[in-house]
């Protein structure tokens, strides 16, 4: 890892974001051959963030899925340690915080989504307060569990966020390892969970959604169907639905997750394309940006017309890695198939593996073995097994 101090400064590959998507593209461009990559990240801590849901089960904590941002850098890489504020979608180049302007051969878009806190007036004061919290929010995932661990009676509402969000289906992680806690303490039944679901089933996909809405309802929990969160205020959470709007009033503690959008300088840029949440308009086989050809794509703010998911990427950056090499060699370019995994725990010990294509289609990574069907072997994977390979592997471009 070198540092780049200048005040201008040009890159072969500059990758805006060092998340799971930009650092595992930046390891293995540098494993293809390419030399001079640059990396611009805002922050210091990088987080495996699928661990932030066993935070909120009470089954780990923030220390254990973060990392000093500068260690996870691939060696060779130069790093930027600034943020992007605006793109020059035509050099291409980005302008930084601090007043850099770097140049790029080949300019990588991936700085995941933005919290989009207007859409839910309320919800960032009533985390304030300590009524609400969720373990898609950095600041209040720790809160989580303490808040829903001894819970004896009272209201409790929890929420998946509408797509698109970063694995929006694992917001029902925490919902189903507090029910299990709750039935396992003997005081489940003098809970009332609320789920509120942004669509009519709880993944739009029969098979997984017959398993899902089984153990919803033996855990005795009212699910409201193609409905937001409106506003939130003094304990109360209105919801607009189908039917109207309905207000659940003294709620003890809500896991209420933001709704996402990309950030303000992907759509000021003109990187956005038609998608409502303003995501870069690529090609989501090739993730080349449909109309500017040194710009590409991937992660979570990219329209790869699939739910993001860090499982995505591992695929994605494969593609993308490739892609960049085809384009300047004048090679085929390979595609995308936009599949992407659902791993939810439908107990404390017990998780199912919904993985799919872009058309909601199959995609078991193993074979002969139904990962849909909830399995502690499953779970023990997503819990211990997988946070290795992505500081080892993931993270070093070798998966
Ligand atoms: C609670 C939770 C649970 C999840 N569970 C799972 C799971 O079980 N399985 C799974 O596959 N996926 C899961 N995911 C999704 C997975 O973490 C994301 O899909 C993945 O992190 C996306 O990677 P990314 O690099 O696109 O975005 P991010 O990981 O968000 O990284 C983006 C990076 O860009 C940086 N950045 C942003 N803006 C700027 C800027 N202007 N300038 C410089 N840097 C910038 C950010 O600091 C960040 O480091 C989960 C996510 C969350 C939040």
């Amino acid at each position: 890892m070198t540092g780049d101090r200048g005040r201008a400064a040009h890159h072969d590959v500059v990758v805006v974001g060092g998340g799971n998507a930009g650092i595992s593209l930046a390891a293995r461009l540098l494993r293809d051959g390419v030399r001079d990559v640059a990396v611009i990240e805002s922050r210091s801590v990088h987080r495996y963030r699928p661990l932030l849901n066993y935070v909120g089960g009470g089954e780990t904590t923030m220390s254990a899925l973060e990392r000093p941002a500068e260690r996870v850098l691939p060696d060779g890489c130069t790093a930027v340690r600034d943020e992007v504020v605006s793109v020059d979608p035509g050099g291409p180049s980005v302008l930084t915080a601090s007043g850099r302007r770097i140049g790029a051969t080949t300019l990588v878009v991936c700085p995941g989504l933005d919290e989009d806190w207007d859409a839910t007036p309320g919800l960032r004061e009533a985390y304030a307060a300590g009524w609400a919290a969720s373990t898609f929010d950095d600041g209040t995932a720790a809160a989580v569990w303490p808040a829903l661990r001894g819970l004896r009676s009272g209201r409790v509402v929890f929420t998946v966020p509408p797509e698109p969000a970063p694995c929006g289906a694992t917001a029902l992680k925490p919902l189903l390892m507090a029910c299990d806690h709750w039935g396992r303490a003997g005081v489940l039944a003098g809970l009332e969970v609320h789920l509120v679901l942004p669509g009519p089933a709880p993944l739009g996909l029969p098979g997984p959604d017959a398993r899902l809405e089984g153990t919803l309802a033996a855990y005795g929990v009212e699910v409201h169907r193609e409905a937001r969160v409106a506003a939130m205020g003094d304990h109360g959470v209105t919801l607009r639905t189908p039917a109207g709007e309905r207000v659940l009033g003294d709620v003890a503690f809500a896991h209420v997750v933001p709704h996402y959008r990309a950030p303000r300088w992907v759509v000021d840029g003109g990187l956005a394309g038609a998608h409502p949440a303003g995501l870069v308009d690529i090609d989501p086989l090739t993730l080349r940006h449909r109309r500017l050809g040194a710009v590409w794509s991937l992660g979570d703010v990219a329209d790869v017309r699939t739910r993001p998911s860090g499982g995505a990427l591992r695929k994605q950056v494969a593609v993308l890695a490739a892609n960049i090499g085809a384009a300047r060699s004048g090679g085929p370019m390979q595609e995308y198939d936009g599949y992407t995994v659902m791993p939810i725990t439908t107990s404390r010990r017990r998780l199912m593996l919904v993985e799919v294509d872009r058309e909601g289609r199959p995609q078991p990574s193993v074979p002969f073995v139904d990962l849909v069907r909830p399995r502690a072997l499953t779970w023990w994977v997503d819990r211990y097994a997988l946070p290795q390979v992505y500081w080892r592997r993931i993270l070093r471009g070798r998966v």
